[in-house]
């Protein structure tokens, strides 16, 4: 037996046509209903001739966890190497859904405030299994009767740490060929590689952006995020600039800004955000801090003075929101798990290829 043709080769699916002989425009109906329809594997393959010879999914689903307070979901993927990643369903109003999606098994920004960075692994995921996230998330949801709308790149994974799959996979996610998806329902969200920020606004200019800045300052943004000493603030600022002159005036590149007590959320901090941002086409986003294990030092800030931090950055003229955090309950059991299975299975590989020296 041919090894199976994956729903995202046309070439291949086209070659398969002319080999079994039947009408093209089967190929064309498959594609619009997995990938633009979402409908379920057997319906979508139903009358499709060599439906044996197809490969829909890249993952496997391993676990998915329901969140029993606010109706998000997680789950709980396998890529053929054997590692898990997660991709999270956010249904935030009725009808309406996020999808948070993965780009790389683990992360190499190692952050202090992440629980992905301190996996201490990290692996690039192909576009292909980018892309599966949204398939199987598309199916559950459209199974329940609601609509897949916004796609965040805020799973695990430095998106720009993989740039060309991520490039990959924003074609594959915009082109009518295959998802059809309006990229401007589609946030990539970043550490901060300014160079790779640049290159995705050129290339995807409708995408929005999304800057992890959490402080203003460049020796607190140092303390938090390895990388800012690599990516300093007035690169930053500058890339900020250059994204603003690309993108239309109608999308604004986002800033997300953890509150973390004590550490970037005093009134001094707001007044380094507010002077930092002066004259940029942003949107402020407070992000509530989810405690991590691996971070005791690391309290969130209190609800009065996120307030107190969102009406000064208003007051400035800011457009701030806070964000509403949603899984928190299934948050910390899933990403436990994700991680320790992760552990394992990279040491098995490494005592694999150790052993094949
Ligand atoms: N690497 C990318 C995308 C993944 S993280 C980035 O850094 O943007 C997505 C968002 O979640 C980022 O803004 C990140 O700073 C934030 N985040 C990470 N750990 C968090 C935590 N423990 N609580 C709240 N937000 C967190």
């Amino acid at each position: 037996m041919p090894a199976p043709i994956s729903i995202y080769d046309t070439h291949g699916l086209d070659a398969l046509r002319a080999e079994a002989r039947f009408d093209p425009q089967l190929t064309r109906n498959l594609q619009s209903k997995l990938l633009r329809q979402f409908v379920a594997d057997e319906t979508a393959l139903h009358g499709y001739p060599v439906s044996d010879r197809i490969a829909l999914h890249t993952l496997e689903l391993f676990r998915r966890c329901d969140s029993a307070v606010d109706g998000a979901s997680k789950l709980l993927l396998r890529t053929a190497a054997g590692m898990l990643i997660e991709a999270v369903i956010l249904r935030i109003e009725t009808g309406r859904s996020t999808l948070c999606v993965s780009s790389q098994v683990g992360c190499g920004a190692a952050c202090d405030f992440c629980a992905t960075g301190k996996m201490g692994i990290a692996r690039n995921l192909q576009a292909d299994e980018i892309v599966d996230q949204v398939l199987q998330a598309g199916q559950m949801l459209v199974a329940e009767g609601r609509r897949l709308r916004n796609i965040v790149f805020m799973g695990m994974g430095e998106p720009f740490h993989n740039e060309e799959q991520l490039f990959r996979a924003l074609e594959m996610l915009t082109s009518r060929e295959f998802f059809n998806h309006s990229p401007g329902k589609i946030l990539v969200s970043t550490v901060g590689v300014a160079d790779a920020m640049v290159r995705c606004a050129r290339r995807f200019p409708a995408v929005n952006l999304a800057l992890s800045l959490h402080s203003a300052r460049q020796d607190v943004r140092e303390t938090l995020i390895p990388l800012a000493n690599k990516y300093p603030l007035e690169a930053l600022r500058s890339t900020i600039v250059e994204i603003n002159a690309i993108q239309a005036p109608s999308t604004t590149l986002m800033i997300e800004y953890l509150m973390l007590a004590g550490v970037n959320d005093a009134s001094a901090d707001a007044e380094a955000l507010i002077a930092w941002l002066d004259g940029l086409n942003v949107h402020v986003n407070l992000i509530p801090y989810n405690p991590i294990d691996d971070a005791p030092h690391l309290v969130g800030s209190d609800r009065p003075t996120c307030k107190a931090f969102a009406d000064q950055l208003k007051g400035a003229g800011l457009k701030t929101t806070v964000r509403h955090s949603l899984g928190n309950d299934i948050a910390a059991a899933c990403g436990q798990l994700v991680r320790q299975e992760n552990r394992v299975i990279a040491r098995q590989a490494e005592g694999v290829n150790r052993g094949a020296r």
